[in-house]
C-alpha cells in the first residue's frame, strides 16, 4: 500500500470516501487524519497480529509494564516514522494538494499522564518495541486525560481534557477480553477437608473493558500492545428494566458510580492524593491486567503457574500498581489453590519495582480503615504479608523494635505502599545514579541493609526518535549527512559528531537548525500570546511541572533581578534573552499557581517596558504537554535544570534539551549529574549546593534564608518587590512566596543558591558572544546524549532485571 506514493494516493482517496463518505474537496482536516490515521492503523495490523503470534510460538518470557500514567502525545507522526513511510506520505499528499503537518496537528495528544513518570512509560514501550522486545503496557483508559490549562489574567484555569471527543484512531476495543473486578463486600473463611478457603461475599463487580493500542517498533515488523483498561457496569435486563423504581434508581447509581473509576487522571505529580477513587483505579488497574495476562497465560503457555516466573515478569512503575503483589497472591492462593509459601516463591520472583522519588509528600500510605473497605481479601492478604515479614526481621534483628516497626508495611493505622513494593519484588531499582545511592545510603538504607541484592540503578531516558528525529529533522539529517546512519539503531554513534565539533561547516549547519527552529518557535509565541520576540535574543527555556522543588522561583528571581539591573541601567550590555515557561500545577497546589501568577506579573511589567529597550522577554506557553514540547526544546538555547540538589530523581527534560543542542544551567541533581559527567565541566553550566550540603542542612540545621535577605541588597529588593505591589500587583498577592522564603525558611534553597545562579547566568551571558564556542559545546552535548536513549535504558532493564531477550518478528 506505501510501496509507492501512486499506490498511496489512491488508497487514500478510497479511505476517505469509505471513512466519511466525501470527497478531498469537501473533507475538513478531521477528515483527512482520521483517513491517515485509518489507513496506518490497518496496515500495521498483520504485524500486530504475527507479532502476538510469534510470542505466543516462541514461549520466549514477557514483560508487563504496569503504570497508572502513559503520556504518549500523538502517535500519526510516530508511527509513521517507525513504519519509514513518512516520506511517501508526505510527497503523496504534496501531490493530492494536503500539507501533511496540517493534518498531523488535528490529533489529540493523548495526556494519559502528568509528566515525566508518565512519559517514561511511553518512551519505554517506545524502545521495547524497538528493540524488539516482547513488552506490553497495563494502564487506564481515562475518559479525560491531564486536565487543559488556560491562562486567564494570568491565573490557571483548569479546563477538562475531553480527548475522546473524535473517535480514537489507534485503538480497538475488545470486549472478548473483559474480566470482572470486584470491590466491597466481606470475606468468609471455611474448612474444607482442613484447609481453610477463603470466600468473598457480596461485592460489587466491575466490568473491566481493555482497549488495545499498538506500539509500533523502529524499522522492524513488531508491533507490540499497550492495553487500556475502561470500567463499565454489569448490566442485567432485570436491574435495567425492573419496575421496582428504587430498585432503578440503585442500578442508576452504580452504573455512575462505577463508570467514576475510569473516568479522570488525578493531576497529581509527586504529590499523594489518599482519595478513595483513587485507590479503587490503582485495583481496578491491577486485578483486570492481572487476571487477562494469567488468563492468555492459561490459554497459550501449556506450563503451570508454578513457571510463571520464568514466562513473565510485572513490573510495578512507582507504588501506584504495587496492589500487584497481594493480588497475584489471591489469585495463586484462593482461584489456584497453591499454598502460601508456593504463590509466595512464585510472586516474588515475579514482580520488579521502580522508585521514582524521595520526596515525602509522594509516599503512598493507604489508611486501614478504607483499605479494608474497599479490598477485604487484599487487606487480609497484606496483613499477612507484613506479619510474615515482621516474624523474618525479628529472627534477623532480636529485640530491635523501633528497626522493625520502622520496616513494616502496615503501621499506623496506615498501609505503607513502597514497603510493600519492595518486600513483594525481586527487584527495587532508582532512576539516576545519584537517586539510587540516596535510596540505598538514607532513605530506603533500612531496606538496603536487609535486601542488599535487591536493589540497582537504571537510569532514565527518552526516545531519540521522537525526540530528535521526529521533533528535530533538520538536525537530525544534518546528523546523518556527518556520521551516517548507524546511530539511529545505535545512539551511541552519535559520539562520532565529536570529530565535528570543531567544523565549521557543521558548526554553521547546526546553527542555521537551531535559528530556523527558534523561528518556528517564535511565530508560534507570536500566535499564542502576541508577543513578539527577537530570534536572536538567548532562548532560555524551563518547561516542567510547577513545583516548589524545580525552582521556577528562583529562575523568576533571576530575571527580576535582571530586570532591575536594567532600570538602573538601560545600556547595561546583555545579551538580549528571551525567558520561556510552560508548567502546569495540580489544581489544589495553592503555592504553585501562585507562581505562575508571579510569572505572568513578572513577564507583562518586563514586555511593556520600553526602557529596556527589548533586552528581556518573558513568555508563558499555556498548557504545556508532549506536542507543545516536541515544538519548544528544539529551539531553546539554554534548558533550566535547577531542581534542589537531591530533590529530582533523575529528569528526564534534561536529556530532550541535551540532545536537541541546548546547553545545561543545572545543579548537581538527579541525572544532571551524569550529563555532568559525560560533557565534562566546559560544556555545562553547574552552580548551587551540592545534595549532600542540602541533606546535611535538612539533618543539622544551620541555614537562615533571612540572613541573606538582610546581607544582599538584590535578595532584599527583589523579595520587597513581591509585597510593595511593584508589579502592578495587589499587595497581598504574593504574601506566600514571600512568607515561604522568610518566615519558614526558604525549604527549597533559592535564597541560598541564588548567588551562585546569577553568576553562573553571567557566564552563559558571556559564553553566548562566542557564537562559534557557543555551537561546538552544543555539538559537544549532542554527541553525548546517545546515552540518555531509552534504548540504552530498556536494554539495562531488559538484561539486568527482566530477562527477556529480542524475539525477530518475519
Ligand atoms: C519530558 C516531559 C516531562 C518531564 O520533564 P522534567 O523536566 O524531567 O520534569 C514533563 N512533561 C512533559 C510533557 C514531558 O514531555
Amino acid at each position: 500500500m506505501f510501496s509507492d506514493k501512486e499506490v498511496f494516493k489512491k488508497e487514500f482517496i478510497e479511505t476517505l470516501e469509505y471513512t466519511s463518505s466525501k470527497t478531498l474537496d469537501e473533507a475538513s482536516p478531521i477528515n483527512l487524519y482520521n483517513t491517515l490515521g485509518t489507513m496506518i492503523r490497518s496496515y500495521v495490523s498483520k504485524n500486530w497480529i504475527n507479532t502476538i503470534k510469534t510470542y505466543q510460538q516462541s514461549g520466549e518470557k514477557q514483560v508487563y509494564y504496569f503504570s497508572m500514567e502513559f503520556l504518549l502525545g500523538r502517535l500519526l507522526q510516530s508511527n509513521m516514522l517507525n513504519l519509514n513511510i513518512l516520506n511517501i506520505v508526505k510527497e503523496g499528499l504534496d501531490d493530492l494538494g494536503v500539507n501533511i503537518d496540517a493534518i498531523v496537528e488535528q490529533e489529540h495528544d493523548a495526556g494519559l499522564g502528568n509528566g515525566g513518570l508518565g512519559r517514561l512509560a511511553a518512551c519505554f514501550l517506545d524502545s521495547i518495541a524497538s528493540l524488539q522486545l516482547p513488552g506490553h503496557g497495563c494502564g487506564i483508559r481515562y475518559k479525560y486525560g491531564l486536565f487543559e490549562q488556560k491562562l486567564v489574567d494570568g491565573y490557571q484555569l483548569e479546563l477538562p481534557d475531553y480527548w475522546l471527543k473524535e473517535d480514537y484512531v489507534w485503538e480497538v476495543r475488545r470486549t472478548d477480553r473483559s474480566v470482572h473486578v470486584r470491590f466491597g463486600g466481606h470475606v468468609e473463611m471455611n474448612q474444607d477437608n482442613g484447609e481453610l478457603t477463603f470466600e468473598h461475599k457480596n461485592y460489587e463487580t466491575v466490568l473491566a473493558v481493555p482497549y488495545d493500542v499498538p506500539i509500533v517498533g523502529f524499522d522492524n515488523n513488531t508491533v507490540n500492545t499497550l492495553r487500556l483498561w475502561s470500567a463499565e457496569p454489569v448490566i442485567t435486563g432485570y436491574d435495567m428494566y425492573t419496575s421496582d423504581r428504587e430498585n432503578y434508581y440503585k442500578f442508576l447509581n452504580y452504573k455512575r458510580s462505577i463508570e467514576t473509576i475510569s473516568e479522570f487522571l488525578y493531576p497529581d505529580d509527586s504529590h499523594f492524593e489518599g482519595k478513595k477513587l483513587r485507590l479503587k483505579q490503582q485495583y481496578f488497574l491491577v486485578s483486570a491486567g492481572l487476571q487477562s495476562i494469567l488468563q492468555s497465560y492459561k490459554r497459550k503457555i501449556k506450563a503451570s503457574l508454578r513457571d510463571l516466573p520464568e514466562k513473565i515478569v510485572l513490573h510495578i512503575n512507582d507504588t501506584h500498581p504495587a496492589l500487584i503483589v497481594p493480588e497475584l497472591m489471591r489469585i495463586l492462593i484462593d482461584e489456584e489453590g497453591f499454598s502460601w509459601e508456593d504463590a509466595w516463591r512464585i510472586t516474588t520472583q515475579t514482580c520488579a519495582y521502580t522508585n521514582h522519588t524521595t520526596l515525602v509528600e509522594a509516599l503512598e500510605k493507604w489508611p486501614i480503615s478504607l483499605f479494608k473497605e474497599l479490598l477485604p481479601r487484599i487487606y487480609m492478604i497484606v496483613e499477612e504479608i507484613n506479619e510474615r515479614f515482621c516474624r523474618d526481621l525479628w529472627l534477623k534483628y532480636p529485640g530491635e523494635y523501633n528497626r522493625i516497626s520502622e520496616l513494616a508495611i502496615i503501621a499506623d493505622e496506615q498501609v505503607r505502599m513502597a514497603h510493600l513494593a519492595i518486600v513483594g519484588s525481586f527487584s527495587v531499582n532508582g532512576v539516576a545514579k545519584l537517586h539510587t545511592d540516596i535510596l540505598k545510603e538514607r532513605e530506603m538504607n533500612n531496606f538496603y541493609q536487609v535486601y542488599p541484592e535487591k536493589f540497582n540503578n537504571k537510569t532514565n531516558g527518552i526516545t531519540h526518535r521522537r525526540w530528535l528525529m521526529s521533533a528535530n529533522p533538520k538536525l537530525a539529517s544534518h546528523i546523518t549527512d556527518a556520521i551516517g546512519t548507524r546511530w539511529i539503531k545505535q545512539p551511541r554513534d552519535l559520539i562520532g559528531l565529536l570529530k565535528y565539533a570543531n567544523d565549521s561547516s557543521f558548526q554553521e549547519k547546526v546553527s542555521q537548525v537551531k535559528l530556523d527552529n527558534k523561528i518556528a518557535l517564535a511565530k508560534y509565541i507570536k500566535a499564542q500570546t502576541g508577543i513578539v520576540v527577537d530570534e536572536h535574543s538567548i532562548f532560555d527555556v524551563q518547561v516542567k511541572r510547577l513545583h516548589a522543588y524545580k525552582r521556577q522561583l528562583l529562575n523568576v528571581f533571576h530575571i527580576m533581578e535582571l530586570y532591575n539591573l536594567l532600570r538602573e541601567n538601560p545600556n547595561l550590555d546583555i545579551v538580549p534573552r528571551t525567558f520561556i515557561f510552560g508548567a502546569k500545577a495540580a489544581p489544589s497546589y495553592f503555592f504553585a499557581k501562585e507562581i505562575i501568577k508571579l510569572i505572568n506579573t513578572v513577564a507583562n511589567v518586563v514586555n511593556n517596558d520600553p526602557h529596556i529597550q527589548g533586552k528581556l522577554k518573558v513568555v508563558f506557553l499555556e498548557n504545556y504537554g508532549v506536542s507543545i514540547a516536541e515544538k519548544i526544546i528544539p529551539a531553546a538555547d539554554v534548558s533550566e535544570q535547577i531542581s534542589t540538589a537531591s530533590k529530582e530523581a533523575s529528569g528526564t527534560g534534561n536529556m530532550k534539551f541535551m540532545m536537541n543542542g541546548a546547553l545545561t544551567i543545572g545543579t548537581l541533581d538527579g541525572a544532571n549529574v551524569e550529563i555532568c559527567d559525560m560533557v565534562g565541566r566546559d560544556n555545562i553550566f553547574i552552580f548551587g549546593l551540592t545534595s549532600e550540603e542540602v541533606l546535611n542542612y535538612y539533618s543539622h540545621g544551620g541555614y537562615v534564608a533571612r540572613s541573606i535577605y538582610n546581607n544582599d541588597p538584590r535578595v532584599r529588593t527583589v523579595l520587597d518587590q513581591l509585597m510593595d505591589g511593584f508589579c502592578g500587583n495587589d499587595k497581598v498577592e504574593f504574601k506566600d512566596i514571600y512568607y515561604h522564603i522568610l518566615s519558614n525558611n526558604d525549604e527549597y534553597f533559592v535564597l541560598k543558591d541564588f548567588d551562585n545562579y546569577v553568576e553562573t547566568h553571567q557566564k552563559v551571558d558571556l559564553t553566548y558572544r562566542d557564537q562559534k564556542d557557543w555551537v561546538k559545546k552544543s555539538i559537544v552535548n549532542i554527541a553525548h546524549s546517545g546515552k540518555f536513549s531509552s534504548d540504552r535504558t530498556i536494554g539495562e532493564y531488559a538484561t539486568d532485571i527482566w530477562g527477556i531477550r529480542p524475539v525477530i518478528i518475519k
